[in-house]
């Protein structure tokens, strides 16, 4: 299992935002690396060509009048390449990135989004002729439009937005929905943590968290590959921050 961070993820002038915080990356990062004991790599910029698989000119050019997030989401957006690029190497990997991206669609973005991290890392192993199929679970409090836009023209992928209103439902919502696909290359996780309890999203527990990890390993343990990535998301009740990524990435290893 890797983690992908940079060090400049922890800026806090890219934007004022709920993501964009002190403190929040410290608090993940603490407790994957120092609870966790996991490796740390660190990303490129995404180029511009990277960015263009899933977003039209006129979109990166909008983001790019402010240099300051431009240079971040490119980061974050390479943090996911990097992860997903991992992953198909068949080593479970998390990137621990800012700004979020599945609010990120073809043309537009909002809700602290710029790019599409996900649609972009998917896009680009498509591109390389790695995969022809996917499927992505966003566990976000909040549906990952972004992601569905960005992805919307690739058939063969699927994207689970589960809606179901308790952690137990939630949890066979997911269940229930892999359980129907035979195959796919690789699953990508946008893991947004505001779905805890605690959290806008007043849903899943630690444990959950745990559960949803492992419900994805199994997962691609049965399609014999183990090619499996997660990125993170939304995510703003700090107190427990750490610990939640800790319990997904302990599932997923
Ligand atoms: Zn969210």
């Amino acid at each position: 299992m890797k983690i992908v961070f940079h060090e400049d993820f922890k800026r806090t002038d890219y934007a004022t935002d709920g993501a964009s915080v002190s403190g929040r990356m410290e608090c993940i990062m603490e407790a994957l690396v120092e609870e966790g004991g996991y490796d740390v790599v660190s990303p490129e910029q995404a180029s511009s060509g990277d960015l263009s698989l899933a977003h039209s000119r006129t979109h990166i050019a909008s983001i790019a009048k402010d240099t300051k997030l431009f240079e971040m989401a490119s980061l974050s957006a390479g943090g996911a390449i990097l992860t997903s690029e991992i992953a198909f190497k068949k080593e479970p990997a998390f990137a621990c990135i800012r700004p979020p991206g599945h609010h990120a669609s073809r043309n537009s973005s909002w809700g602290y989004c710029a790019f599409c991290n996900m649609g972009i890392a998917l896009l680009k192993l498509r591109e390389k002729g790695l995969i022809k199929s996917a499927f992505v679970l966003d566990f976000d409090a909040h549906t990952g439009d972004g992601t569905i836009d960005v992805l919307s023209e690739w058939k063969d992928v699927k994207v689970l937005n589960p809606m179901a209103g308790n952690n137990k439902e939630y949890l066979r919502e997911i269940e229930n929905y892999i359980h129907d696909i035979q195959y796919v290359d690789i699953v990508g996780v946008s893991a947004g943590f505001d779905s805890y309890k605690e959290d806008m999203g007043k849903k899943l527990t630690t444990f959950d968290f745990y559960l949803i990890g492992r419900l994805m390993k199994k997962f691609t343990k049965r399609m014999g590959h183990e090619r499996r990535f997660a990125m993170l998301e939304g995510g703003y009740y700090l107190p427990d921050l750490g610990k939640n990524v800790l319990a997904f990435c302990q599932g997923f290893e």
